[in-house]
C-alpha cells in the first residue's frame, strides 16, 4: 500500500472528529472519501498531510485548544504521523485544499513556481511547468495574469497545477468541484482522471457522489469520524441505507 492509516484518532478539545479510523490507498488508485457534511473528510486529509500535527504543535504553547492526534500513518514505507508537513510534501504526499487559494496578487506562472519551492533543479522545474501547461492550456495562456482576477474554475485548475509542481506520488484533492458551474465541474473531473493516467495516485474528497463513484477504483463512506462502508461505487449504491442516509441520493 502507498498510504496506510491505522487507528487514527483526531479530537479538538473533547470533540472527537476522527474516531479510530483505518484506511489505505494503493499505488495507482483513485480512492474517494464521501459522506455527509461534518463527517471528518477534510480533517482526515489534514491529518494525513501533517496539518493536524502542525496545529497540535502550535496550539500547545498558545492559548489555543487541545488537539489530540493518535494512530499510525505510513506513506511509501515511512512513518509520517510525526513528520512536519513540508517533509511530507517532499516525500510526495501533497494536499490540494478546498476553496482553491492561489496567491491572488501573484501571476499564474509565479503561483505555479511557488508549488516547486522544494525542487531546486531549474531544468526539472521548467519541465514540470511545461507538463502543467500541457494539462491545463488555459494556464499557459494566462501565464502572466494576476491569479485573483481569474474565474473560480481557472483558480481551481491553478490550485491543482500548483500541487502538481511539487511532484506528488499521492495527490489529496479536497472538494475540487465546489462552487463551480456544471460544465467546469466536468472539466475538473476530466483533468483529475488525466492526472491519474499520468501515474499519480489520487485521494479525492467530493460531494458529487454520483460522478465520483464512476471514476474511483474504491470509495470510503465516512460518518461521524468513522468509515461506515467501503467498496466500489456500484455496490455502495445498491445499499438503500447508505444511499439515502449517508449519501443523500
Ligand atoms: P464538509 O463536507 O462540510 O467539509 P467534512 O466531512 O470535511 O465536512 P470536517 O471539515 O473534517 O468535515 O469537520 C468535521 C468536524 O470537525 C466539524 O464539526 C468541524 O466543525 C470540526 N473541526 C474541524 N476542524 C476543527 C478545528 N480546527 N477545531 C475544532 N473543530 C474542528
Amino acid at each position: 500500500m502507498l498510504l496506510e492509516v491505522a487507528n487514527l484518532t483526531v479530537a479538538y478539545d473533547k470533540a472527537m472528529i476522527i474516531n479510530d479510523l483505518s484506511m489505505a490507498v494503493d499505488q495507482g488508485e483513485l480512492v474517494s472519501l464521501v459522506g455527509p457534511n461534518g463527517a471528518g473528510k477534510t480533517t482526515l486529509l489534514r491529518a494525513i498531510t501533517g496539518l493536524v500535527a502542525w496545529e497540535k504543535m502550535t496550539l500547545r504553547g498558545t492559548a489555543g485548544g487541545d488537539v489530540t492526534l493518535k494512530g499510525k500513518i505510513t506513506f511509501d514505507g515511512r512513518s509520517i504521523e510525526k513528520a512536519p508537513a513540508h517533509e511530507i510534501v517532499r516525500l510526495g504526499l501533497v494536499h490540494c485544499p478546498e476553496r482553491r487559494r492561489p496567491f491572488r496578487e501573484l501571476s499564474v506562472r509565479e503561483n505555479l513556481l511557488a508549488g516547486a519551492y522544494l525542487h531546486p533543479d531549474k531544468a526539472q522545474v521548467q519541465a514540470d511547468l511545461e507538463m502543467v501547461y500541457q494539462l491545463f492550456p488555459v494556464l499557459a495562456k494566462r501565464g502572466r495574469q494576476v491569479s485573483g482576477t481569474m474565474s473560480g474554475g481557472e483558480q481551481q485548475m491553478l490550485a491543482v497545477g500548483r500541487a502538481l509542481m511539487s511532484r506528488p506520488k499521492l495527490l489529496c484533492i479536497d472538494e475540487p468541484s465546489t462552487g463551480l458551474a456544471p460544465l467546469m465541474r466536468q472539466e475538473v473531473f476530466n483533468k483529475i482522471q488525466q492526472i491519474r493516467q499520468m501515474g499519480i495516485t489520487i485521494l479525492l474528497v467530493e460531494q458529487e457522489v454520483a460522478t465520483v463513484f464512476k471514476m474511483a477504483t474504491r470509495n470510503y463512506v465516512l460518518s461521524s469520524g468513522k468509515i461506515i462502508a467501503q467498496g466500489k461505487g456500484e455496490d455502495l449504491l445498491q445499499d438503500e441505507v447508505i444511499r439515502k442516509t449517508y449519501l443523500g441520493l
